[in-house]
């Protein structure tokens, strides 16, 4: 999609640094950490948020949380991990190309801010 950031990205026309990619998804790390371990994992093909979910696009998220499984057991995040993701403008969503945060490595609270 034109003027997406992510898609962008994904393509490798505007540089990240990658933690893992396939033909699905890209995963990277967020350029504002908000914990030690800090990074997104996206779907290459543009879906907006997980509001746009649905029967046809949903089996590239199903394979996202493998990813996430996998790279969290990789990297050890033993103590636990949050996945996130920002569905909104009043929920704190500011690119609006379906994102999951992947945060680990400090104590977190509930309910987030
Ligand atoms: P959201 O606010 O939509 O939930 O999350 C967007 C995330 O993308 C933010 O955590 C922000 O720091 C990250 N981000 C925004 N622009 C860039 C960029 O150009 N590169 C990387 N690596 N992360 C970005
Ligand atoms: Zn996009």
């Amino acid at each position: 999609m034109e003027d997406c950031l992510f898609c962008k990205i994904a393509a490798g026309e505007i540089p990240s640094k990658c933690v893992y990619q396939d033909d699905q998804v890209y995963a990277f790390y967020d350029i504002d950490p908000q914990a030690p371990t800090h990074f997104l994992v996206i779907p290459k093909k543009h879906i907006e948020s997980v509001a746009a979910i649905n029967a046809e696009n949903s089996g590239i998220v199903a394979h996202a949380f493998e990813v996430i499984a996998k790279l969290a057991s990789e990297m050890g995040f033993k103590e636990g991990f949050r996945v996130v993701s920002n569905c909104g403008k009043q929920a704190g969503q500011s690119v609006f190309h379906l994102h999951f945060h992947v945060l680990s490595g400090r104590d977190m609270t509930w309910p987030p801010g």
